[in-house]
């Protein structure tokens, strides 16, 4: 199976709790333990103009592509906001659809990256820039394969981006699974909000996601799904509040795979949130995820 990775992920960010090296990272721990080889790893493309328009306002495209952001810009995504840092979101705009793609064609696409699920239609909130899941999603739905697509947010923090990027399209159903007192504070409305205590550990957190994914899938009945699974869940995560294990984060990934494929479901992988006090938590708990997908 092919997993989508591209070296401009890889943005130098010096003393910032988002380490874009996360996934990189991720990748080379799987190739040293032979679960994926080099030749498996697929470049994507930038995504275009008129891609980056099925979900961005014209003036933030225009911003981006002409490298013009303004302090304010940086400011709103906590994230200085560099040629290499714009340059990597862009990428990882193109891997969730080179993903997405591979996900219509095999049932599953894996982006090592994405999920930036706190961009908004014209601007960047929350170390996001642009809203991979979204671009992606109508991209693909725009060939007329895929007529109902499902976003699975599993992260520890609201997709509100998506939220409201999606809002009032009945065609796309934002599931989203998160903190009910973390980042972002002012939340924005899913077709479907969870929201769970801080401190919730893997009891709770998996009969909650048992409880109501499944139910979502019947009712809305996707054909295509693109999975955010946040490894900042995890219970030495700084910015998540959530107290899973390990073993708790794998048996959610193992999940939503499992319920993907039972129903026929093509599902697109991203990584997105993940900030363990150790970095080689947050780099084993992608793995896990990516394992998961390529094993399931
Ligand atoms: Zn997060």
């Amino acid at each position: 199976m092919k997993i989508v990775f591209s070296k401009d992920y890889t943005a130098r960010l010096p003393g910032h709790v988002f380490r874009p090296d996360k996934f990189e990272a991720a990748l080379a721990l799987l190739i040293k333990e032979g679960a994926v080889r080099r030749a498996d790893v697929l470049a994507p493309r930038p995504p275009s103009r008129a891609d980056l328009l099925l979900a961005h306002s014209k003036a933030w495209v225009n911003k981006y592509l002409r490298f013009a952001f303004e302090p304010a810009d940086a400011q709103k995504a906590e994230l200085p906001i560099t040629r290499g840092v714009a340059r990597a979101h862009l990428m990882n705009v193109g891997g969730t659809i080179l993903a997405g793609e591979l996900a219509l064609a095999g049932g599953i696409g894996i982006n090592c990256g994405g999920g930036s699920h706190h961009a908004f239609m014209d601007r960047g909130e929350g170390f996001c820039l642009l809203n991979d899941i979204a671009v992606a999603i109508r991209k693909i739905m725009k060939t007329g394969r895929v007529r109902r697509a499902m976003v699975i947010d599993l992260d520890a923090h609201q997709g509100n981006g998506t939220a409201a990027i999606f809002k009032g399209d009945k065609k796309v159903f934002t599931f989203s699974m998160h903190g009910a007192e973390t980042y972002p504070e002012e939340k924005e409305k899913s077709s479907l909000d969870i929201e769970l205590k801080p401190g919730t550990g893997d009891a709770a957190y998996l009969a909650a996601l048992r409880q109501e994914l499944p139910r979502a899938m019947d009712k809305f009945r996707p054909d295509f799904a693109v999975y955010v699974a946040g490894a900042d869940v995890y219970k030495r995560d700084l910015l998540g509040g959530f107290k899973l294990t390990m073993g708790g984060v794998k048996k959610r990934d193992a999940f939503v795979f499992a319920e993907c494929r039972r129903r026929g479901v093509p599902v697109t992988l991203t990584l997105s949130g993940g900030y363990a006090k150790k970095f080689t938590d947050t780099v084993r708990i992608h793995a896990n995820t990516i394992r998961a997908a390529l094993f399931c």
